[in-house]
């Protein structure tokens, strides 16, 4: 269904005007279900890049001046214009992404929800305070880093987007935007709703574009000393190493290949709920994807054939249909490389269900959610992140083991783990490799918490104050409250 509104002309977003490309180039913009242009968009340049920097300095001092409440205030009417277009925005989304529309409405309320809690955060958020006796009293200045630069993934882009517009803004950073280049169509929305916000011209700019080149441009600038990017793990290590010619600050939040253990004294029914959701919802194209899945031993054939049967019975469809799971893949560049894989996991593992289009969908990025069981470690579809409804089952003879195998990638994002034995599972939740760990649960998370990824799953934590903490320089300001006894150099003589 094609929503209403629906731009044929997707244009950059920079000191609180829409423009074209300085020298006027475009690129195609597809849906995913009939993989047909409908659109194009601005094909950001350096020259843009540089405008949209330039606009963003000039806005600076303007922003970073408001009071936390000031700001606050305008986060929240952010929130309520996001709401607001709640509807249009989960139609853009799921038009554009293929995500299912249950789904992206799901990711239009967190979105709003985003701005909400950090618009809190720009009031509550207080700066530490030292006192050395009666001798010296220190504090800390929290201080915007600068322009920011933040670029996003194409999965739940949108919802991704403003998990950076928010803290960035709630810090006080003015920026510039470079959103995925298969799903620009719901940034197109951020002008209207941050105009009617209130948000001062030139505070937030978006730059459309190839990430080779806007998203690189912005990687170079000179005037942007911070880069949050969310993306795939070849990126960020290209990310981080353009970063370094002038040692930005960086953020990286990168790929996964998540791990399930299951154990056997788990409540079945629930881990294998949240199995199913946690590797076929989103299309599968979900960073925190439990997209490996362990199992103990005695409970391995059968948690493998239900969940196979249940894999069978996801509903796949049109994205704009209430009743689809699973939608359609994003692009159908990505929808090969899933394809791949499954023709990779034919020859690697045991099929259990799915690896094929669904009958009733002859056209668009459609795939019936695919389960590999008896999945050897070093098998490339248990190793790499397929991103797609995918999942990779394996069998695991004790809690040791299931550890090792649990580690046994390069990635290290989120975990899952099922088991009625609370010692059992902290133990390995602490001794799994990763950022996030869930016990008897999915992916329910408080932005409070901390999130991202260890080992080539990212570097650093966004999310609650340690986003303040990586959009603001902390200053330390030390003062005497007594006379000072400096050793006297050179006062001997
Ligand atoms: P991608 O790395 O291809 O692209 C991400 C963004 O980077 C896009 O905007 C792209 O234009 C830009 N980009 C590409 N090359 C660039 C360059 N040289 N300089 C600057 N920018 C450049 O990733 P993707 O395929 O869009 O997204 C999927 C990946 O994102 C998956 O690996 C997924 O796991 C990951 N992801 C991670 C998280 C997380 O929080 N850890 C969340 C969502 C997605």
């Amino acid at each position: 269904m094609t929503p209403e509104r629906l731009p044929s002309l997707i244009r950059h977003w920079i000191g609180g005007e829409l423009v074209e490309a300085d020298d006027g180039r475009t690129f195609d913009v597809f849906d995913p279900v009939s993989n047909t242009a409908y659109a194009v968009a601005a094909r950001g340049s350096a020259t843009d890049v540089d405008r949209a920097v330039a606009a963003a300095r000039g806005a600076a001092h303007e922003w970073a001046g408001l009071s936390g409440r000031a700001r606050a205030t305008i986060l929240n009417r952010v929130a309520d214009a996001v709401e607001a277009r709640h509807e249009d925005l989960a139609a853009f989304e799921t038009y554009d992404t293929g995500l299912p529309i249950t789904q992206a409405r799901g990711q239009a309320r967190r979105a709003a929800e985003n701005f909400r809690y950090f618009a809190d955060v720009a009031v509550a958020l207080g700066e530490e305070a030292f006192r050395q006796g009666a001798e010296q009293f220190s504090y800390v200045v929290r201080q915007p880093v600068g322009v920011a630069g933040l670029i996003t993934p194409w999965n739940t882009p949108f919802m991704l987007e403003s998990w950076k517009l928010a803290p960035a803004l709630a810090s006080g950073c003015t920026l510039v935007l470079k959103p995925a280049e298969w799903t620009p169509l719901s940034a197109s929305l951020w002008p209207e709703i941050f105009a009617e916000a209130g948000v001062p011209a030139g505070a937030v700019n978006i730059v459309h574009g190839i990430g080779a080149e806007a998203g690189q441009a912005l990687v170079d600038h000179p005037d942007v000393p911070l880069i949050s990017f969310t993306g795939s793990t070849d990126t960020g290590r290209h990310i981080v190493r353009s970063s370094a010619q002038h040692l930005k600050t960086t953020s990286m939040e990168l790929g996964g290949k998540s791990p399930v253990v299951v154990f056997a004294d788990a409540d079945i029914e629930a881990a294998l709920d949240s199995v199913v959701f946690g590797v076929f919802s989103l299309n599968g194209e979900r960073c925190t994807a439990g997209s490996r899945v362990l199992v103990e031993r005695p409970l391995y054939e059968e948690f493998t054939r239900r969940l196979a049967q249940r894999a069978a019975d996801v509903r796949v469809g049109p994205p704009s249909e209430a009743a689809t799971e699973v939608g359609a893949l994003v692009h159908t560049e990505h929808y090969r490389r899933v394809l791949n894989y499954i023709e990779t996991g034919r020859k690697e593992a045991r099929l259990m269900a799915g690896g094929e289009r669904p009958a009733h969908l002859p056209d668009g990025n459609y795939l019936q959610p695919t389960v590999f069981a008896d999945v050897e470690r070093d098998a490339r579809i248990f190793q790499e992140e397929i991103f797609g409804p995918v999942v990779a089952v394996a069998p695991f003879d004790d809690e040791a083991e299931a550890i090792e195998l649990a580690n046994a990638t390069q990635f290290g994002l989120a975990a899952y783990i099922w088991t009625s034995s609370i010692q059992r599972g902290h133990r390995v939740a602490h001794a799994v490799e990763s950022g996030m760990v869930w016990i008897n649960s999915h992916n329910v998370r408080d932005l409070r918490t901390p999130f991202g990824g260890v080992k080539a799953s990212g570097i650093g934590r966004e999310g609650g104050a340690h986003s303040i903490d990586f959009y603001t320089e902390s200053k330390i300001v030390h003062v005497a409250l007594s006379d000072v006894h400096t050793p006297r150099f050179g006062a001997a003589r």
